[in-house]
């Protein structure tokens, strides 16, 4: 099978993956073989291609197949797998699998499992023909959601749902969403459906448009500039940052009001937190599988739509490079 493989880390404008024929994997027991119909292309992996995360273990071997948002058809089953048939479309999410018998695992958090494996960075993930998926990790998709444009609901939908639910938004409350990429323009969709009032922030032109297309109420753009925030200091119950950005965070910390909380979906320090005003710090890490089939109900009902456009798996170099110089709007898929 084809694949983009990443045998070691580099800027991407040096092309870092390379389209090669490797061996297509079997699946052992109680594992499925999925024929790729599109994978996500995240944040995350640019992260992971250009050795960002090389201090944390990630990847945690070479080489590896990148990607972690992946809808595909079924095409094998491992032994024991009798519960889900050739054919049937399901996506993979970046929790590959768990543990199954941790505290987490064992109340419905299991992305926190120390256990985990992750998709693209502990085993190969999506940026191939083929991958293998761990029968009690993937998901049926449900009717109304195309498997070509909606890979991006299992990592940018999940990691936007969770951090909602994490900001306890509800009607007459009001909701900044700071970075409307990926993720951030499916939390603008999710926020506006606990009733809230919506603002997002956003530093580019297209991104701004996208947040309104989004649903957003307002659009606050400070450029690069985020000491600009004028009368929005203090006026957010919820602050939800998905901008990669250290100045985003700590423009959350000036936006959020006395008693409200910021959910983190990116890495970052908080460092001007007064303990008088009360302010909850919560982390968001995608989601666990009660977080996913609730994104995918929701976007069977159409009540969250990707902004997808399709490029071609051998093109993977230049989509992370067109992603990194904010070239990307909403997101991009790679169709093998
Ligand atoms: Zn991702
Ligand atoms: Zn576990």
């Amino acid at each position: 099978m084809k694949a983009m493989v990443l045998e070691k880390t580099a800027p991407v404008n040096t092309n870092p993956l390379r389209l090669q024929d490797v061996n297509r994997p079997e699946p052992a027991k109680g594992q499925v073989l999925l024929k790729i119909i599109s994978t996500g292309v995240c944040r995350s992996n640019l992260h992971m291609v250009e050795g960002d995360w090389l201090h944390d273990g990630v990847p945690s071997k070479f080489p590896i197949i990148p990607g972690h948002e992946i809808i595909g058809e079924i095409s094998e089953l491992g032994e024991g797998v009798n519960w889900l048939k050739k054919g049937d479309k399901v996506g993979i999410q970046p929790l590959w699998t768990t543990c199954g018998r941790c505290e987490y695992c064992l109340t419905g958090r299991e992305n926190l499992c120390p256990h985990k494996e992750v998709s693209g960075e502990t085993l190969d993930g999506g940026y191939a023909e083929y991958m293998l998926g761990d029968a009690m990790h993937v998901y049926p998709i449900p009717r109304g959601v195309d498997p070509e444009l909606s890979a991006p609901l299992f990592c940018p939908g999940v990691t936007a749902y969770r951090a909602v639910k994490r900001s306890e938004l509800s009607p007459g409350k009001t909701a900044y969403v700071m970075g409307i990429g990926g993720v951030g323009h499916v939390v603008v969709q999710i926020a506006k459906l606990t009733g809230s009032r919506v603002v997002a922030v956003s530093t580019g032109k297209e991104h701004s448009e996208l947040a309104y297309e989004s649903g957003a109420d307002d659009v606050l753009n400070p450029g690069m500039d985020y000491d600009k925030l004028g009368d929005h200091v203090k006026k957010a119950d919820s602050v939800i940052v998905f901008s990669p950005n250290q100045k985003a965070i700590d423009a959350a910390s000036r936006l959020v009001k006395p008693g409200g909380n910021i959910v983190l979906g990116v890495h970052g320090g908080m460092n001007r937190i007064n303990f008088v005003d009360e302010i909850q710090i919560r982390g968001s890490v995608i989601g666990p599988r009660s977080d996913m089939y609730s994104v995918l109900d929701l976007a069977s009902q159409g009540k969250i739509k990707i902004h997808s456009t399709r490029y071609r798996l051998s093109e993977a170099n230049d989509v992370l490079n067109l992603l990194k110089n904010g070239k990307i709007k909403g997101r991009a898929v790679l169709v093998p």
